[in-house]
């Protein structure tokens, strides 16, 4: 480990998004850790309003260290040009940030291990709407056992990283790419977006949830276009 990212460690609330990244690339909470090409941190803007969780890297994610960048990854991205966004104006991550062998389902305590890593990323890019894809990231992000079938489409106000977001379950692109019946309710899904976002966007301010600790150099993403001012950050502690 470089000795930057050696003195990061030692504080990690005070790093930005890159920075976290290139700590987490040196990850091994788990034992998937041993068997990966690469850590798949994430990808896209740090400053997106809408953020995509999905479930871990498969195959081609693992070698090209990108999220979704495989057949699913392929649908997400026509999914995204038909509400006229890119990849590059939301920001994807997965549960996961080691691909499972054979691309099994995630294990809890693997889950357990890295979800850290995922609350540091709202926590950083502090989202205001979180597209959760397939069960797995929406019952961790749900805090409820509730599957995709019974929750797809349906927003719900949560308070994730210190900042109120809204989570708006969808059906995983995999399972929707051989499922002609689960593909249309994601096009669907999909299609109510946009009105997902403008109310996320004309509630009040994100404001924090109480009870934590202001970091020194938190990283704080700027106001600018397409992205509204917020309330100061909030880090909490979660190492
Ligand atoms: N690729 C990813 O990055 N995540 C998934 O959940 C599936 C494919």
């Amino acid at each position: 480990m470089e000795a930057a990212v050696a003195a990061a460690a030692a504080d990690p609330a005070g790093l930005s998004l890159s920075g976290y990244g290139e700590l987490v690339a040196g990850c091994t909470r788990c034992p998937l850790a041993k068997g990966r090409t690469q850590v798949v941190f994430g990808a896209g803007s740090p400053a997106a309003d809408l953020m995509f969780v999905g479930e871990a890297p498969g195959f081609h994610e693992d070698k090209q260290g990108v999220p979704f960048v495989g057949a699913a990854g392929q649908l997400l991205g026509k999914l995204l040009a038909g509400i006229g966004l890119s990849r590059e104006d939301v920001y994807i991550a997965n549960v996961l940030k080691c691909r499972p062998p054979g691309n099994r389902d995630p294990q809890p305590d693997e889950i357990e291990a890295c979800e850290p890593h995922l609350f540091r990323q709202i926590e950083l890019i502090r989202p205001r709407v979180i597209a959760t894809l397939g069960n797995f990231a929406t019952k961790l992000l749900s805090g409820k056992p509730l599957g995709i079938t019974r929750v797809h489409g349906t927003e719900q106000e949560v308070v994730l990283g210190g900042s109120r977001v809204l989570l708006y379950p969808l059906f995983h692109p995999a399972a929707a790419l051989y499922t002609p019946r689960m593909l249309e309710v994601l096009e669907a899904d999909f299609r109510r977006l946009p009105g997902v976002l403008g109310r996320a966007a004309a509630a009040p301010a994100p404001d924090a949830a109480p009870a934590a600790v202001s970091a020194p150099g938190s990283a704080s993403p700027p106001a600018g276009p397409g992205r509204l001012p917020r309330a100061e950050p909030v880090q909490l502690g979660l190492f």
